[in-house]
C-alpha cells in the first residue's frame, strides 16, 4: 500500500528518524574498555525518567513482562502474600504471573474502566496487623481499557495504614509520558518496557529499585537467574552486563533519553494530554463513550472507546488496517470486539492524531456505525488549534507578535506580490 502505515496501537510506538539513525551501528565488542560509556550512561540517565535519585535501573534484554517477573521474583518468596486490584488485563496478567511464580495474591476485582481503589487498598492493610502482606501490585495506566490510576493515593493510603509492604507499580504505558514519581511516591519498583514512552523497539525491559526493595533481596527465595539483581548489580557496577546485552537498543535508549532531557519531561507530558484531550473531543463529537468511566481515570497515552449496541471494534480495526493502513488497538479479553483504542503516546503530534482520528470515523462509517462525517475530526482539530502554543519566532528574527493574535497586527506571511518582486 502506497503512502506510510499509520501506527496507532499503544505500543509498539513510531520510532524516531533520529533513534533509528542511533540504532543503526555494526556491532561491538560488550567487553570492551569503551563500552562503560555508553552503559553507564543509559543507566544514570534512566533516573531521570522514573524521577528518582535514589532507585537503581536494572535494563533486561526483555519486555515489561520480564521486568514484572524480574521486579516479583528478587524481592519475594513463594507463598508471599500480595494484594493486587484488577481493572484490565494487564493487571490480570501481572496477577497470573505472580500466582504462577507461587504467590498468594488477594486479588480486588474492580469494575473494568475504573482504576486502583486506594481507599479499598488502605482499609485491607490496615485490618493486616500481622503485616503478612508483602507487596501491592498497582498498574499505573491500563492499557487495555485507557485508565489512569493515582500512584499517590495509594502511597497515601499505605502510609496511613503504616504499613511496611512493598509497593510494585507498573508503568509500562506511562513511564515517559504521563507524569511518574518514583521518589515522591515512594515506589519501590517500578517497571517498563522500551517500546512506549521510551519510543524504542520492544526488547528491553526496565525495572528500577529503591533502597529498600534492594534490601528485600536478602530475604527474597524465589529462584532467579536471567534476572536477578546481584549479577547484575555486579556487572553494572563497572558499566558492563551479566550477559551479552542488545548493542542496538542501548545505543537507541540513549538517544531516547537525549530527546526526553532535551523535550523536558514534563513538556512531553504536556503534550500528551493535549492530544489526548483531542482524541476525547473527538469521541464526544461522534457521540461514543469512553471505556474509562470518569475524567478522574482518563488516560493520556490511550483511549479506549466504546462500541455502540450491535457494533464490533474489531470490524473498525479490520477496515481501518486493509484499506486506509491505520493500525488501531483491539479489545483485549473481556473488552474484545467491545471497543477500539487509539494509542497517543511517543513520538506523536496533532497531525499525526488527526490522520488516525480521520481513519478511525472512516472505517467506522464503512462498517454501518452512524457517526457524522467529519465531526471528531473537527473537534481534535479546533482543540489543537485553539490550545496551539504561541508560534515560535523565525530563526534569527527579532521577536514579534503571534500575527493571529496581537491585536490590529499585520498577517506574519507577506503578500504574494511581495514575495514575487
Ligand atoms: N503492562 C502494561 C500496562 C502493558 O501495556 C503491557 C503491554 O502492552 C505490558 C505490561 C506487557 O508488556 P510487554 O508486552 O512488553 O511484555
Amino acid at each position: 500500500m502506497p503512502g506510510r502505515n499509520f501506527l496507532f496501537v499503544p505500543g509498539p510506538t513510531n520510532v524516531p528518524e533520529r533513534i533509528l539513525r542511533a540504532m543503526d551501528r555494526a556491532m561491538e565488542d560488550h567487553r570492551s574498555s569503551a563500552f562503560p560509556e555508553l552503559g553507564t550512561g543509559v543507566l544514570r540517565d534512566l533516573r531521570q525518567v522514573f524521577k528518582t535519585t535514589t532507585g537503581q535501573p536494572f535494563v533486561f534484554p526483555a519486555t515489561g513482562t520480564g521486568g514484572w517477573e524480574a521486579a516479583l521474583v528478587n524481592t519475594l518468596s513463594p507463598g508471599d502474600r500480595l494484594i493486587a486490584p484488577r481493572y484490565g488485563q494487564f493487571s490480570h496478567l501481572w496477577i497470573d504471573l505472580a500466582q504462577r511464580h507461587g504467590m498468594r495474591v488477594d486479588i480486588i476485582d474492580v469494575e473494568w474502566g475504573e482504576g486502583a481503589p486506594s481507599d479499598r487498598i488502605g482499609e485491607i492493610l490496615s485490618q493486616d496487623k500481622q503485616h503478612e502482606i508483602k507487596g501491592i501490585l498497582i498498574v499505573h495506566n491500563e492499557t487495555a481499557t485507557g485508565v489512569t490510576s493515582d500512584v499517590g493515593a495509594v502511597r497515601a493510603a499505605i502510609d496511613a495504614a503504616q504499613h511496611p509492604a512493598l509497593l510494585y507499580v507498573d508503568g509500562v504505558s506511562s513511564i515517559g509520558s504521563i507524569d511518574f514519581r518514583m521518589d515522591e511516591w515512594k515506589v519501590d519498583l517500578a517497571i517498563t518496557g522500551s517500546q512506549k514512552g521510551l519510543m524504542l523497539p520492544a526488547g528491553l525491559g526496565i525495572v528500577c529499585a529503591s533502597p529498600k526493595a534492594l534490601a528485600a533481596r536478602e530475604q527474597a527465595k524465589c529462584p532467579r537467574v536471567f534476572f536477578d539483581f546481584g549479577d547484575m548489580i555486579r556487572s553494572n557496577a563497572t558499566g558492563y552486563f551479566p550477559y551479552t546485552p542488545s548493542i542496538p537498543m542501548l545505543y537507541g535508549l540513549r538517544e531516547s533519553l537525549a530527546i526526553l532531557s532535551e523535550q523536558g519531561l514534563d513538556n512531553v507530558f504536556a503534550r500528551h494530554q493535549r492530544l489526548a484531550e483531542g482524541v476525547r473531543a473527538a469521541a464526544r463529537a461522534w457521540g461514543l463513550k469512553l471505556c474509562a468511566k470518569a475524567p478522574k481515570w482518563y488516560s493520556n497515552t490511550v483511549s479506549a472507546i466504546m462500541m455502540p449496541e450491535g457494533a464490533n471494534g474489531a470490524d473498525v480495526i479490520d477496515v481501518a488496517f486493509r484499506r486506509y493502513n491505520l493500525a488501531l488497538g483491539a479489545g483485549l479479553a473481556r473488552m474484545a470486539g467491545k471497543l477500539f483504542r487509539i494509542g497517543h503516546l511517543g513520538d506523536l503530534n496533532e497531525l499525526m492524531l488527526l490522520g488516525a482520528i480521520a481513519g478511525a470515523e472512516m472505517a467506522m462509517r464503512d462498517v454501518g456505525i452512524q457517526v457524522t462525517p467529519g465531526t471528531g475530526v473537527a473537534a481534535a482539530a479546533e482543540h489543537y488549534r485553539s490550545t496551539a502554543a504561541p508560534l515560535p519566532a523565525r530563526p534569527g528574527a527579532t521577536p514579534s507578535p503571534d500575527p493571529q493574535t496581537a491585536p490590529g497586527a499585520k498577517p506574519a506571511v507577506p503578500p504574494r506580490a511581495a514575495v514575487r518582486a
